[in-house]
């Protein structure tokens, strides 16, 4: 349901995991806010004050939240805004040290937990530096304390908080900075992974001469051409192609030339086809034509137009061009037929189109 909302409001996958962590990131950063709110109240802190820096913190928040959600930040180099947010959110955190007195040092974990939400964002270089803000900010934030705060009590308080601050941070900082180094390693091992499928998927499906789907290949789309079939999913037609006399072409010209003469026609014959129909090189010079949803009357255009464009084809071959043409075998799946006897019928008729002169296409 809420993948068809999205869907509606044209929100992207990636989009809604952005967003999902962004939910996330401002409840908790609210609660802390609440938390941060609580201890300056307790501590004293002026209120007027205390209502800027929390409407100030709020609002923050929210407009972060909106700037992810309504897909704005999408055209920023970071769309996630991870950077801003961490800064705005640390200098909200460091400036509600001053204003929680003795119970400032609350500060602490929650700057910490700002930080570790670095990791699933930033490298490791970037996370490392906001630690190293943040500890600036918060240093700030503790030189403001000791002036602001009651002089005899504040100093060895706040000693105490900085140098807990100063051996916590650089350990988040590098903890944070080593999982988010990790991150980008498996997320490029991912990637890199993805890759190689890809490659392996083409390999297993492709001609590496021609560059048409294989037999393999065209053998699983019959088969799921056949099936839909015998659902109700409409006719379906194939033609065997095979090109004429290519055997001179070799004798004359060289395999090489032959080679391409393959590539040229491969190329020729697809232009004219629709989405939806498939040539596939079914061995040597015979190629496969699968018609989905269509009839013998369309399937005959088809391969008509497929003559027609062969026909103009001329291949350089040193100082010659070479022209090839082709027969061709349809045969329409029948009802309650098997795959392998419409196949057998179309060779049949292919025979006869080899034996009828060549150059045509003989339906069965
Ligand atoms: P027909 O009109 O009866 O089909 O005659 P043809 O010469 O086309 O048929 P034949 O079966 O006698 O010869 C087919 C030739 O195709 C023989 C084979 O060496 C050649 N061949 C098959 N695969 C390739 C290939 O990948 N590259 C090249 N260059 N030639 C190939
Ligand atoms: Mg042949
Ligand atoms: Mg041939």
């Amino acid at each position: 349901m809420k993948r068809l909302a999205d869907a509606a409001l044209g929100i992207e996958p990636k989009l809604r995991l952005r967003t999902s962590q962004q939910v996330f990131a401002t409840l908790l950063f609210l609660g802390c806010i609440v938390i941060l709110h609580y201890a300056a109240t307790l501590s004293g802190a002026p209120r007027p004050l205390l209502w800027v820096w929390t409407g100030l913190s709020i609002g923050a928040q929210l407009l972060f939240y909106a700037l992810v959600r309504s897909g704005w930040s999408a055209r920023t180099a970071e769309p996630s805004l991870t950077v801003p947010q961490i800064v705005v959110a640390q200098t909200a955190a460091a400036s509600a040290y001053p204003l929680s007195g003795p119970l400032g040092p609350l500060v602490l974990p929650i700057s910490m937990l700002i930080l570790v939400f670095g990791m699933f964002r930033l490298s490791g270089m970037a996370a490392v530096r906001l630690a190293w803000l943040s500890l600036v900010l918060l240093s700030g934030a503790m030189a403001l304390a000791v002036w602001v705060w009651p002089r005899d009590a504040a100093l060895p308080l706040v000693i105490g908080h900085w140098m807990m601050a100063l051996v916590t941070f650089p350990g988040v900082a590098i903890l944070t900075g080593r999982i988010s180094t990790m991150r980008h390693r498996l997320r490029e091992q991912r990637e890199q992974l993805n890759q190689a499928l890809a490659r392996i998927e083409e390999l297993a499906t492709r001609d590496t001469l021609t560059g048409l789907y294989n037999r393999r290949h065209a053998e699983g789309l019959l088969e799921q051409a056949w099936q839909r079939r015998q659902r109700g999913g409409g006719s379906f037609c194939v033609a065997l192609i095979d090109l004429d006399h290519f055997k001179q072409i070799n004798d004359r010209h060289g395999h090489a030339a032959g080679d391409a003469v393959l590539c040229a026609f491969a190329e020729h014959a697809e232009q004219g086809l629709r989405g939806t129909d498939t040539l596939a090189r079914w061995g040597g010079e015979e190629f496969l034509l699968l018609l989905d949803h269509t009839d013998t009357m369309g399937a005959l255009q088809v391969l008509e137009r497929m003559q027609a464009a062969v026909a103009r084809l001329r291949v350089p071959v040193g100082d010659e061009v070479i022209g090839v043409g082709f027969s061709a075998g349809l045969a329409m799946c029948l009802d309650g037929e098997h795959l392998k006897p419409m196949l057998e019928r179309a060779d049949q008729a292919l025979y006869r189109a080899k034996a009828e002169g060549r150059g045509k296409v003989v339906r069965v």
